[in-house]
């Protein structure tokens, strides 16, 4: 007998063993159990056999439609060639000095065959094929045999589907009874069948109706597993002390409020709400607050770091770049005035100090700003990565705020935490927006906030696609957009994929390099470079206007001296790499042309194009490509011009990746565990599962009543799998 846990090769024997590990990556009952069948084959039903692909292991149900067996002209011996029929299409098999193989394969006959789509004289047929030919005739009632499915699976050059199935029939004759991990009262409730039974009507279904039911089981353990594991995380997050921080009246938060030229939008005004509420608690905030680029968030986020100011604790914003590092600073002591500027003439009664800490500041400054830092005068920090040196010591850290999560890791967050006695309060900012769904896996960890209107007085983005290649005048037409904007008085950004020159690694100052650099691709032009197109505008099109680059490889001051003197209006035309992709904050510019826009993934396009459209006048931003119409590239192209919604946007994206991607397991390099459970299409489930779980973990947060599903899930959580839970 075997059980989920046995190693493939004590249940089957060494040679299926390797055979399974080698191209499927199962070694265990339990990965051969949970190897699903791609799709089911019906008697009588063929496969379609002109949409195979090339150079692919392929499985198809055919008929044998013509056997030829001749002498081969070059050689000794005798080759078979036989074709198959989907009922229109062909498929050859061609073997050699296997004559007797015409006893298995005659017309009419029905069969399974596998092998790799290949051409050959230009007629498709499988090589090395492998067939299985499917008895025809019942043995024993006629229609159940019609009836029956065949699973087809994903199947290897080592292993084909057939021999897939067969092992695992000898699997499920031989498997001990299992421990059923959901509990019963859940599984009536829900309908749900038995673990046993779900795998074996998943692997030997009588009809459609058991496939369905199976798969409804198992992608509900799926959803479930992961919901649990999250459900725990939070209690356990939950049950952290941490020191509650609540606003003295009449302090440095009223103080803003009062200062501030605008309302809070009622977004703003709820999520301000939940933040005091989640900073009064005596257990750390765990959240996720989510909202376009320019839907208000820091100004949220810079509400809660003065509630814990006013408190007496202090706050750190943890940008991903020096640009955003220095920007933050900037706008935040812009915002704060006098509140800023303790200590200093003009400054306000019970004002604080802003620090910044860089790793690129002068030796003297950075010792003042760890000082103002060690000793609580400076309320609010704000810094790159460089804030989570051990050099770094807090006085009394009571809220972190990432902004951008995507560029920080968890440890870099654990490791800004643990500066402080009891956990400080974490808020995590990003305006890359997530499906709803994606929030409850990916980031399942964290309490979830959305603002989602902007505030008023915003006018849309346009955005156009500009095809370059097909129309170049276009092209023309764009530069000339631009020249209006600054004859009216605003500001552009061009937007280049790469820097130029001599082209390393952008410095990992938070460029993301354009999706492909296409190196060694001969195929493809290589995608225009900052520097160059920098000079072939000043000499052309741009020529008599303001321009600068601003890229990943100026020194920061340099950087910095750049956005400082493009946010005075003293520079016309930005042409920059994606260093501009994130937070910078320019309300004056109101135009933006990427070129290769083809090369950028659609959110990061999206998060770009948030650059624009920042303040009252409208934004315009044109995305240039050489991407032909009707292609992938295009099509992305097309869909973020067509609307301005990220969240919509965000689903565009994910459904052009695979599951496995959007949980980050492709990163690690393994399998996911999610093998039916689509993030988008299930939403549903994931919502119901989450509930589930919620309610199953506030009950018994250590499982310690459902000891089956705690050692299910122990399985899903090796230490491998933990991290792709965290590489949020
Ligand atoms: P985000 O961080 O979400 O991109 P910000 O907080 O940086 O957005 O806000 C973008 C701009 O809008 C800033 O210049 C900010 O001062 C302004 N802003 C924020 N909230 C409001 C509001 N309620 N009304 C008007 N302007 C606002
Ligand atoms: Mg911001």
């Amino acid at each position: 007998m075997v059980a989920l846990g046995t190693p493939l090769k004590h249940a089957l024997g060494d040679k299926t063993a390797k055979a399974l590990a080698a191209g499927l990556d199962l070694h265990t009952v339990e990965d051969l159990l949970r190897h699903y069948p791609r799709r089911y084959a019906q008697r009588g039903e063929l496969t379609d056999l002109s949409h195979l692909p090339l150079d692919e292991q392929v499985t198809v149900v055919a008929k044998v439609s013509a056997v030829q067996s001749r002498p081969m002209r070059q050689r000794r011996g005798t080759l078979l060639e036989v074709t198959v029929t989907d009922g229109h299409g062909t498929l050859k098999l061609t073997f050699f000095n296997q004559a007797w193989r015409q006893r298995d394969l005659q017309v009419g006959r029905h069969g399974l065959f596998a092998g790799k789509v290949g051409v050959f004289n230009g007629v498709r047929q499988l090589t090395h094929p492998d067939y299985q030919i499917i008895e025809d005739r019942p043995t024993v009632d006629v229609k159940a045999f019609a009836d029956q499915l065949i699973p087809v699976y994903p199947a290897s050059a080592a292993m084909a589907s057939w021999s897939i199935a067969q092992s695992v029939r000898i699997i499920l004759d031989t498997l001990d009874p299992l421990i059923e991990p959901l509990p019963d009262e859940l599984r009536e409730r829900r309908g749900l069948l038995g673990l046993s039974e779900s795998f074996r009507r998943i692997h030997r279904p009588a009809d459609r109706d058991d496939v369905r039911r199976a798969q409804d089981r198992l992608r509900f353990d799926e959803a479930f597993g992961l919901q649990v594991i999250l459900a725990q995380r939070r209690a356990w997050a939950a049950a952290q002390p941490a020191t509650p921080r609540v606003a003295a009246p009449g302090g440095l938060l009223a103080s803003f409020d009062a200062r501030l030229p605008f309302t809070l939008t009622a977004g703003q005004q709820d999520v301000a709400a939940t933040l005091t509420a989640d900073l009064a608690r005596p257990h750390p905030m765990h959240r996720l607050l989510q909202g376009e680029v320019g839907s208000g968030k820091t100004v949220v986020a810079l509400r809660a770091m003065l509630a814990v100011v006013d408190a007496g604790g202090q706050a750190a914003l943890l940008a991903p770049t020096e640009v955003l590092a220095q920007q933050h600073h900037r706008s935040v002591t812009a915002m704060l005035g006098p509140l800023a500027e303790r200590g200093l003439l003009g400054g306000a009664e019970g004002g604080t100090r802003v620090a910044l800490l860089t790793g690129s500041q002068p030796a003297a400054v950075r010792r003042r700003m760890l000082l103002d830092i060690a000793s609580g005068e400076a309320g609010i920090v704000i810094g790159t990565h460089a804030l989570i040196q051990d050099t770094v010591d807090f006085f009394d850290l009571g809220l972190v705020v990432v902004d951008e999560q995507h560029r920080f890791g968890v440890e870099q967050r654990d490791a800004l935490r643990s500066k402080s006695e009891t956990p400080p309060h974490l808020l995590v900012m990003t305006a890359t927006p997530i499906p709803r769904t994606v929030a409850m896996t990916v980031f399942g960890d964290l309490d979830v906030s959305t603002l989602t209107e902007l505030p008023l007085g915003r006018t849309p983005i346009t955005t156009h696609v500009v095809p370059s290649g097909e129309k170049p005048h276009f092209l023309e037409r764009a530069w000339e957009r631009v020249r209006e904007e600054v004859a009216a008085g605003h500001q552009a950004y061009v937007v280049c994929p790469r820097i130029g020159a001599t082209d390393g690694d952008p410095d990992g100052a938070g460029e993301s390099v354009a999706e492909d650099e296409d190196e060694g691709d001969g195929g493809r032009r290589p995608a225009v470079a900052v520097l160059e197109v920098a000079d072939l505008l000043a000499d052309g099109p741009m020529s008599g206007l303001r321009l600068a680059v601003l890229h990943g490889r100026l020194a920061p001051d340099e950087k910095d001296d750049v956005m400082r003197r493009f946010a005075a209006g003293d520079i016309d035309v930005l042409v920059a790499t994606t260093i501009i992709e994130v937070g910078v904050d320019v309300a004056n510019a109101t135009a933006m042309v990427v070129l290769d826009a083809d090369r950028f993934g659609v959110s990061q396009l999206h998060q770009l194009r948030g650059r624009i459209g920042r303040g009252s006048a409208p934004g315009l931003c044109l995305l240039v490509t050489e991407a032909p119409e009707g292609t992938p590239s295009r099509e992305r192209l097309d869909a973020v011009a067509a609307t301005l919604d990220g969240f919509e946007l965000s689903r565009v994206d994910l459904a052009q990746r695979r599951e496995g991607d959007v949980l980050g397991a492709s990163q690690s390099g393994r399998r996911s565990s999610l093998k039916l459970l689509a993030v988008i299409r299930d939403e549903d489930l994931i919502v119901d599962a989450r509930s589930e779980a919620e309610r199953l973990v506030a009950d018994d947060p250590d499982l310690n009543r459902h000891l089956g599903l705690r050692s299910s899930l122990a399985a899903l959580v090796d230490p491998d799998r933990a991290g792709y839970l965290e590489k949020a």
